[in-house]
């Protein structure tokens, strides 16, 4: 089941993202801190005439990862080539890939945890001088080969730098983590997007898919392509407040961006547990969702918003979420 508000690549997605995707530092909405050090550890690697140093960015799916990495090949003036971890399955496919390059380009791995182990291993002499160590053939016959490669930037995105060995981890230079964007930002790409679009917003409208979008564009431009729909078949001019607010309510997404699924987690922590503490087992068993699903792609916002909270002994309910649905909360707890 596709989720409204799920940070993930949907098919509906893929078709106006390319349309979407600022080119350059400046027109990268928010994330100050990251682009601060990115725009001068990419003006120190073009004053000395080097390849900027790999990159890993983190953080939740639909931040901007791949859209910074397209960003930091064009800003250091070089081709940007991008591949993603399951789609390297042996060593070999990385190796061309890698042979293939210019010097100085970027080459992009999403989802980089999940690279093969034979595969990770391959990279780390790649990453730290350039070279390839590979071996062909099997049994008596086979032997090590190596190949030099062009100095080239490894831009690779996962959800949580913890994912990664400690050994690929290490060879980043440059660490940069993603947040959710604040609501000011988040209007500020609803604008642009309408703007994109060619279609008209008013600013309380625009703010209302900000509040909404927890805090990640991909989810807020895929709101504002069905609140535009509503709106055309209403036959606004420009997109109200009132059409935003009934579009929400028909995609079931509640003031603070939760949608049935997060209203499921919630409620069955409240419900069936008191609140909790309880595992993330025992949750996912409890909704039907992947442990992994649930920590990396519904959590962090819940987290971020304090609808829930992390103890040692599992996942407790907060007040604020008590308060969101009006029910009364336990005082013996
Ligand atoms: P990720 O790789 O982290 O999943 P993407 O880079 O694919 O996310 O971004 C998702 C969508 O959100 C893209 O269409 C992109 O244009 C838009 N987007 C992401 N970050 C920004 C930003 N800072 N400013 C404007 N648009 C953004």
């Amino acid at each position: 089941e596709e989720r409204m508000v799920d940070g993930n690549v949907q098919a509906e997605d893929s078709s106006v993202e390319l349309s979407l995707r600022p080119t350059t530092l400046n027109q990268y909405i928010g994330q100050q801190k990251v682009k601060e050090n990115l725009r001068i550890f990419i003006q120190a690697a073009k004053m000395r005439n080097e390849p900027l140093d790999h990159v890993l960015l983190y953080g939740p799916p639909g931040l901007g990862k791949t859209t910074l990495a397209t960003i930091i090949a064009n800003e250091m003036g070089v081709e940007f080539r991008s591949t993603s971890g399951p789609a390297i399955e042996r060593a070999g496919d990385l190796a061309a890939i890698l042979s293939s390059l210019e010097p100085g380009d970027v080459l992009f791995i999403d989802e980089i945890h999940r690279l093969p182990r034979s595969v990770e291993e391959i990279l780390y002499p790649a990453m730290e001088d350039f070279f390839l160590d590979i071996v062909i053939g099997t049994g008596p016959s086979a032997r090590s080969v190596r190949i030099d490669l062009p100095p080239f930037t490894l831009v690779g995105a996962t959800t949580r730098a913890g994912l990664l060995s400690a050994p690929l981890r290490d060879r980043f230079g440059i660490l940069s983590r993603l947040e959710f964007y604040d609501k000011q930002a988040l209007c500020a790409i609803v604008e642009r997007t309408a703007e994109i679009f060619d279609m008209l917003i008013q600013e309380n409208a625009a703010l209302e898919v900000a509040k909404r979008s927890r805090g990640t564009p991909r989810i807020a431009n895929r709101l504002l392509k069905r609140i535009r729909d509503i709106s055309q078949v209403r036959g606004e001019r420009e997109i109200s407040l009132e059409v935003t607010n009934l579009a929400l309510q028909m995609l079931q997404v509640d003031q603070e961006g939760l949608d049935h699924i997060d209203h499921k987690l919630l409620k069955g922590i409240m419900e069936d547990f008191q609140g909790g503490p309880v595992g993330l087992d025992t949750i996912a068993a409890t909704i039907g969702e992947e442990p992994e699903t649930i920590e990396e792609v519904y959590e962090p916002y819940l987290l971020q918003m304090g609808f829930i909270q992390r103890t040692p002994r599992g996942r407790v309910i907060t007040k604020k979420t008590y308060r969101h649905f009006g029910i009364k909360m336990d005082e013996e707890k």
